[in-house]
């Protein structure tokens, strides 16, 4: 039996897309909302991104002169926040992961506060759907300081994982040993951004050191047989976000985009939007561009919907 999203994808037809369950799992939820939602909220015209942003710093620079302007201050955050619940409810995500840094949690209030707001959305927008918090670092922290004050976050419970994010190679994987242990205290899925500018073998280092179950990005592991191996082995999940990866320069097009290597070689992907209000490409679009790349089959895209969702594994 064809399902819908089977359906769509041969049909191209973005309301049957939408209408299947999917999931999204690595979203940085300052900017997981979509940029003509926003842009409708605010009465203004976010102007949608180049097709090219060369590399973080290159993204960076485009959020703070042509995005931020229309949306900075605190308000205009939690109605990101608001946004990206509101795309969960109209793509019909039924699985979201959102990850928080700290200092925007801390802008809320207490965490109590935070967790109040934050489900606040989550019933109005889309109550059926699971939605998991994610505690997420920038590389460049002070690690003993955060570890130091994760007990603040994490004892609520309210967050499911932790990563760390924003450039590799700033400091050693061991450094980020003392936080991603005391996390473990906390039942917190460990994840890091690793293997999108960096290699196979940090991939590897990464997730052997600090005990990864996850990794965000994970591309650059398609360059080596055996860390592929040792990911499917591991049963270690990779969370893609191919138009970030193309967008940012890190993959040349959707058609080569490494998913396809990974999947071939029995590496658990899922499929996710990264930052939906910079790379302007909503989840259904995600996999209606790899489909109509010929990157990867319809049924090859079902199997990695259902394991987002937790159909299979
Ligand atoms: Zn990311």
């Amino acid at each position: 039996m064809n399902s819908i999203f089977l359906e769509g994808l041969k049909e191209n037809d973005i309301n049957k897309l939408l209408i299947a369950p999917k999931s999204d799992l690595h979203n940085h939820s300052t900017k997981g909302c979509r940029r003509e939602w926003l842009s409708e909220k605010l009465h203004a015209q976010i102007p949608k991104p180049p097709q090219r942003l060369e590399g973080l710093a290159g993204m960076q620079t485009w959020f703070r002169t042509s995005v931020k302007p229309f949306c900075d201050g605190y308000e205009n955050m939690l109605l990101r926040w608001e946004g990206a619940f509101a795309e969960a409810k109209r793509n019909n995500i039924k699985r979201l992961v959102m990850n928080f840094g700290t200092a925007d949690v801390d802008l809320v209030g207490t965490v109590q506060e935070f967790k109040e707001l934050i489900e606040g959305f989550h019933k109005t927008y889309c109550p059926d759907s699971i939605f998991e918090a994610e505690l997420t670092y920038p590389s460049c922290r002070n690690v003993e300081e955060e570890t130091d004050e994760l007990d603040k976050y994490a004892e609520s419970g309210y967050f499911k994982a932790i990563d760390i994010c924003a450039g590799e190679n700033v400091q050693p994987f061991e450094a980020f040993l003392p936080l991603y242990r005391k996390a473990e205290k906390y039942h917190l899925i460990k994840k890091m951004h690793v293997g999108e500018t960096g290699t196979a073998e940090d991939v590897r280092k990464a997730v052997e050191i600090l005990g990864l179950a996850e990794v965000h990005h994970g591309i650059n592991a398609s360059t080596s047989k055996e860390t592929m191996k040792f990911l499917a082995d591991n049963q270690i999940q990779v969370n893609v976000c191919p138009s970030s990866n193309v967008m940012l320069g890190f993959v040349k097009d959707y058609k080569t985009h490494p998913i396809k290597i990974l999947v071939e070689n029995g590496v658990r992907v899922t499929i996710n939007t990264d930052d939906l209000l910079i790379f302007d490409s909503s989840i259904e679009n995600e996999y209606l561009k790899l489909y109509m790349a010929g990157t990867l089959s319809a049924e090859q895209l079902e199997e990695i919907r259902q394991r987002g969702l937790g159909i299979c594994k």
